[in-house]
């Protein structure tokens, strides 16, 4: 088990793609996790801003789980969510929504029964700290807000979803990253003994090298 953290836009999912890709670890991206609770809240009719409301709707959502091509894929009632995870609403709604204690609660627990497929690189924001706070690899990966803002657009841009502005772009990432930081419940943090690394002037290459260089031995020998 790999545990990666970080704010949105530190690129940890290319990072964890391509490390898990080295090592054959499955690829775990916990905030697609976060984002199908508030796709269900507001499928639902369910107001993501009412915490009450979230709590109480939380314990009825089914994720189903499924390995495929090196990562995990998650659906719900057979119906894989894509891109209707990214839309700014869901942006907007998934911090609020992951801020209540039912939601991480169901969600943990789903991250922790993800063992059970083998190996797995995870992503997220509280996984070195509350999800698999004893695994022997654990990883802080930041960037400026600039840097990130700008991959988040970039990334928008080559999906054809970008309808906002890069200021847009940014003032979304820097208010997720404040609700992140500050909740109640497993908030955002560099857990003790994690490995930082500030990927703001470095390629995507240099950072999987930083990170597979800093694994325990046994690991680095699998790398391909
Ligand atoms: O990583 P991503 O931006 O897709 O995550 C969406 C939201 O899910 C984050 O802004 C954060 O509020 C929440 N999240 C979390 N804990 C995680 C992963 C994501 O609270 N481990």
């Amino acid at each position: 088990m790999i545990a990666l953290d970080g704010p949105s836009g530190a690129g940890k999912s290319s990072v964890a793609r391509r490390v898990g890709g080295l090592l054959g670890f499955l690829h775990v991206d916990s905030g697609a996790l976060y984002r199908i609770m508030t796709w269900q809240c507001l499928l639902h009719g369910v107001d993501p801003a009412d915490p009450e409301a979230v709590a109480a709707f939380a314990p009825t959502v089914q994720v189903e789980c499924a390995v495929r091509q090196g990562a995990v894929a998650f659906f719900v009632e057979g119906r894989e969510p894509g891109d209707a995870l990214r839309t700014p609403e869901i942006n907007r709604y998934a911090s609020p929504v992951a801020a209540v204690k039912a939601v991480r609660d169901r969600v943990t627990a789903w991250l922790r029964g993800l063992t059970r497929f083998g190996d797995l690189i995870v992503e997220g924001r509280d996984i070195t700290t509350a999800v698999f706070p004893g695994s022997p690899a654990r990883f802080y990966l930041v960037a400026s807000a600039e840097a990130r803002a700008e991959r988040r657009r970039l990334e928008e841009v080559a999906k054809g979803i970008a309808d906002q502005t890069a200021e847009e772009v940014r003032r979304s990432l820097l208010a997720r990253d404040a609700i992140d930081s500050t909740r109640q419940h497993a908030p955002l943090r560099k857990a003790d003994g994690a490995v930082e690394i500030d990927s703001t002037h470095l390629t995507l290459d240099e950072v999987v090298r930083a990170v597979v260089d800093a694994l325990p031995e046994g690991w680095r020998g699998r790398v391909v």
